[in-house]
């Protein structure tokens, strides 16, 4: 049996600090979050990087939200719905569409500032939206903004603290009550214990779990990882969303190309130069992200070539001007979109399943709230529709406020009691180990074997390894880098056992083996 714990510790000998709310993660789940609670008492931010590192940080393409006459929330519930292939919560999709535009609102006025011609807001057209409704900003730096624009604002909020390079490691509970949060210090390695009535875990996607990812290093899924330990329900961890199009160039991290270059009319070839979507769907390159991903998985294969080629050369707009970021980040290891084609692989890009949440972000444990993309509130479905993660952090984010006032109305904040939370689990002796080759070795298993077309053969070989691994779990962990690869190793096992359990081809969760859609046996949760 595993210890509840990754850390042996005794709450009472450690330093401790109190504040109403605690929210893990500073992406826009969580800044917007707090900012939300501010009125209602003290809000303390824990982030284990510098504030803005996140994933929202590198958000491209923009959010997607139902503004003008030509477009309704309804619209934007029938996409959602519908690239979600059968499987979003509807009631879930009705409160994201219909709370978007408002709470968009609310991030202009906390000062995001989003593109716009002739004094109205630019958007532009993404796979699988019936309507141009995606709000960008300065091109394609649409993250940046957002964390530059919350970021400053909960800076000059007295009643936020903002604790950063802190990783959080485990929840503290009793009962199935959650009292606080169990941090280590990365720059000193000390253990301290923070303390709230409520706790939200803000704490992005697991992206990092393979070894072709757009996500940066932060986002190793730890916030998904500790409430499963603390005994909060995991749900649908099988659906992780592969993006079409990242960058490919040897040796560097795959940044992202996108999917908007594509709405703006760039076009899929491979190594031969042939255009390939006509063959694959009727949307072409703007079918459902998992469509295309496989057809460039195939593509390559039949090639046997590690990538293809994104033709950007004849759209309308100076790709210099519409995506400066992509532009340079391109032109920096010597592509020019304007005049050459860009060589794109997938890769990891999004985490639909998660914490599972109610329509308010509550999950199962008393005092805990979940949102953003560690949640799984079920508005994604199997497939979530492109632009709409940054909306769901807002929308959710909200709606915990929401639900944390009503909560404080009927019972006012009490003083938080002292409680004795504890754990002494013998564990195996913290020999040092190679945490940074075992996460390689992981990753590229995890890419090889529960990547964009999973088999049973192929499952079962990741699930065997990976029970091999669970072994350290055992250990003593005693850095950032030990932590995240304990809780990688986690979520390996649930990803794989759900993959393997769901028989069944549904979105982005691919089985070769069982290639057709199943909703008389399959639509269903795969929960833990
Ligand atoms: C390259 C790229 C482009 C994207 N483009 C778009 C787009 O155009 N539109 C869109 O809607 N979505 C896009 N997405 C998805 C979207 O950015 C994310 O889903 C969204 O930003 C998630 O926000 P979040 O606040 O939930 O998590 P994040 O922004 O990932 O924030 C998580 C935070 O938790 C912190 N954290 C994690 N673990 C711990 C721990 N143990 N202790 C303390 N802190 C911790 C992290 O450091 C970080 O601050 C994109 C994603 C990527 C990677």
């Amino acid at each position: 049996m595993l210890p509840r714990y990754l850390m042996n510790f005794e709450l009472s000998h450690l330093k401790t600090f109190y504040s109403d709310f605690l929210v893990v993660g500073s992406g826009i789940a969580g800044l917007y979050t707090s900012l939300k609670l501010l009125s209602l008492g003290e809000v303390t931010i824990l982030t284990k990087n510098k504030l803005t590192e996140s994933n929202t940080e590198y958000a491209q393409g923009g959010i997607a939200v139902a503004l003008g006459d030509k477009d309704s929330p309804h619209l934007h519930m029938e996409d959602t719905l519908k690239a979600g292939a059968n499987f979003c919560d509807p009631k879930a999709v009705e409160v994201l569409v219909n709370e978007g535009p408002k709470c968009v609102e609310e991030l202009i006025e906390m000062g995001t500032k989003f593109d716009k011609i002739e004094g109205k807001f630019k958007t532009t057209l993404e796979a699988a939206h019936q309507r141009p409704r995606i709000l960008h900003a300065q091109g394609d730096a649409t993250g940046a903004e957002i964390e530059r624009s919350l970021s400053e604002k909960v800076k000059n909020e007295k009643t936020i603290k903002i604790n950063e390079n802190v990783l959080v490691i485990d929840i503290l509970t009793k009962n199935n009550i959650c009292y606080g949060i169990l941090t280590m210090d990365n720059q000193t390695g000390k253990l301290a214990a923070f303390i709230a009535k409520f706790i939200i875990l803000a704490s992005g996607g697991l992206g990092q779990l393979f070894s072709n990812t757009t996500n940066p290093e932060v986002a190793t899924g730890d916030g998904i990882a500790l409430a499963y330990r603390a005994g909060a329900t995991i749900a649908n961890l099988e659906f992780i969303q592969f993006h079409p199009t990242g960058l490919y160039h040897k040796g560097s991290p795959k940044f992202l190309i996108s999917e908007s270059v594509r709405g703006e009319g760039a076009i899929l070839l491979n190594t031969k130069k042939e255009r390939f979507m006509p063959s694959y769907h009727p949307l072409l390159e703007l079918a459902p992200r998992d469509i295309v991903a496989r057809a460039i998985t195939d593509q390559m294969k039949r090639t046997k070539s590690r990538y293809v080629f994104l033709d950007a050369t004849s759209i309308k707009e100076k790709f210099s001007k519409r995506f400066p970021t992509i532009y340079k980040y391109c032109k920096e290891i010597g592509i020019d979109p304007e005049k050459e084609y860009i060589p794109v692989a997938p890769a990891a890009h999004y985490t639909m399943g998660g914490i599972k949440t109610d329509t308010w972000g509550q999950t199962n444990l008393t005092n805990l709230f979940a949102c953003g993309e560690c949640s799984s509130t079920g508005v994604h479905g199997a497939n979530r529709l492109a632009s709409n993660s940054l909306l769901e952090g807002l929308v959710f984010g909200n709606r915990i406020s929401q639900k944390i006032n009503e909560k404080l109305i009927r019972h006012p904040m009490k003083k938080i009691k002292k409680i004795e939370i504890y754990c002494q689990a013998s564990r195996l002796l913290s020999k040092e180990f190679n945490s940074a080759k075992i996460r390689k070795e992981l990753q590229e298993l995890m890419w090889d074997k529960v990547g964009i077309i999973r088999t049973f053969k192929g499952l079962t070989e990741a699930q065997k390894k990976i029970d091999n691994w669970k072994s350290f779990l055992l250990r003593e962990f005693s850095s950032i880098e030990q932590v995240e690869l304990a809780n990688l190793i986690t979520l390996a096992d649930l990803v794989t056992k759900s993959a393997l359990e769901r028989k069944e081809s549904r979105g982005a969760h691919y089985r070769q083996d069982f290639p057709e859609r199943d909703d008389a046996n399959w639509k269903k949760s795969i929960e833990y």
